[in-house]
C-alpha cells in the first residue's frame, strides 16, 4: 500500500504525465523528428508554469516573487 502515491494521482489525475526534460536540441518526445525547441517545448513550458502555479496555490500562495 502506498498511500503518499495514490494522493499524488488523486492531485494530478490519472491523464497527467510527467513533462520530460529535454535538451532544446533533443528530438521531441511526440516522435515529430522536430527539435524540442521547434515542437512541443513551449507547450511544455506553459504546462510546467501552470503545474508550478497550482502547487504555489495549494501551499497558500505564499510564493510570491516579483517576476
Ligand atoms: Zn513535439
Amino acid at each position: 500500500m502506498n498511500l503518499a502515491a495514490g494522493l499524488k494521482r488523486l492531485m494530478l489525475g490519472p491523464e497527467e504525465k510527467p513533462i520530460p526534460n529535454l535538451n532544446r536540441n533533443d528530438r521531441c518526445w511526440c516522435n515529430s523528428g522536430k527539435k524540442y525547441k521547434a515542437c512541443h517545448q513551449a507547450t511544455d513550458d506553459r504546462k510546467r508554469a501552470a503545474q508550478r502555479a497550482a502547487s504555489a496555490k495549494q501551499q497558500g500562495g505564499s510564493l510570491k516573487r516579483g517576476f
